[in-house]
């Protein structure tokens, strides 16, 4: 399509020592869009992953978001630009209720015309108001005002996927990124979290990056669909023209 992408990967190189991690990959993502990135093991998903995330620089090639390059950007910089993300193990803070590690979300992202108000103003706090109206919506959307004050240690594994999600969404990013988010999962709660990841998006607009293993949940959450091999692009496209693409079937028979 000609419409400007939200994130656009250009030609991004990664090289650890002698390994090429990744090798001139360039992709687009479309505001709402779904994107599931798969890979045979050795791919170079997570290398990706970690360059949109900042934790790792690319050698070569630039990442865009709107127009604007992400790179000068250090991790823990990103999320005011709107980029969220999850992490493979749950990195929750687990002493903590479901409430307070949601709150922590929503403070990596405050508006800062909200903080200097409520700075200027402080007996107003209109900040802080509209930050516990924020979480609370997001509790109730992701069905967690139950759990509000249990400690997340206590809380079941998938429980705490949603809790690391409302997180994520508490700092409001335009993109999020989800590192193997059915790791971990039984079957009926991979299923479930794709349909809650494709709710989130038709109803927040929110876009998606899901870097997944479970190949039945990439295929049946994206959108679309770009493949790995060896840090090379092999093919992109719709789910289904993924799977049906000749060097996307050999690479994932040649891999087991
Ligand atoms: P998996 O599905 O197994 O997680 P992946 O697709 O995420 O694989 P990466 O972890 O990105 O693949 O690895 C891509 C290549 O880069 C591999 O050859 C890996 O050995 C190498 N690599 C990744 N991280 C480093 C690092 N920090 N130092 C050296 N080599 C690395």
């Amino acid at each position: 399509s000609s419409a400007s992408p939200l994130l656009a990967v250009r030609d991004v190189s990664v090289v650890f020592g002698g390994i090429v991690a990744l090798n001139g990959i360039s992709f687009n993502m479309q505001k709402g869009q779904i994107l599931g990135l798969i890979g045979p093991n050795g791919a170079g998903k997570t290398t990706l992953f970690n360059c949109l995330s900042r934790l790792y620089q690319p050698s070569k090639g630039d990442i865009l978001l709107e127009g604007e390059s992400i790179l000068s950007r250090p991790p823990h910089r990103i999320a005011e630009v709107g980029i969220g993300r999850t992490f493979q193990n749950v990195a929750l803070f687990p002493n903590m209720s479901v409430l307070d590690n949601v709150r922590v979300g929503a403070h990596c992202r405050t508006n800062s015309d909200i903080v200097s108000d409520s700075l200027r103003m402080p007996w107003i706090r209109s900040g802080e108001k509209a930050l516990n109206k924020r979480v609370d919506d997001i509790l109730g959307y992701l069905d967690l005002r139950s759990v509000a004050h249990t400690t997340v240690s206590g809380l079941p594994f998938g429980t705490q996927k949603r809790v690391e999600l409302a997180r994520a969404l508490a700092a409001e990013p335009k993109i999020l990124l989800l590192d193997e988010p059915a790791g971990g999962l039984n079957h009926e709660e991979v299923y479930n979290l794709g349909d809650l990841i494709r709710r989130i998006r038709d109803d927040r607009g929110i876009t998606v990056l899901l870097v997944e293993h479970h190949m039945g949940m990439v295929m049946s959450t994206a959108d679309y669909v770009v493949a790995l091999n060896f840090g090379r692009k092999l093919a992109e496209g719709t789910p289904t023209q993924v799977q049906n693409d000749p060097d996307v079937i050999k690479a994932y028979l040649g891999s087991k």
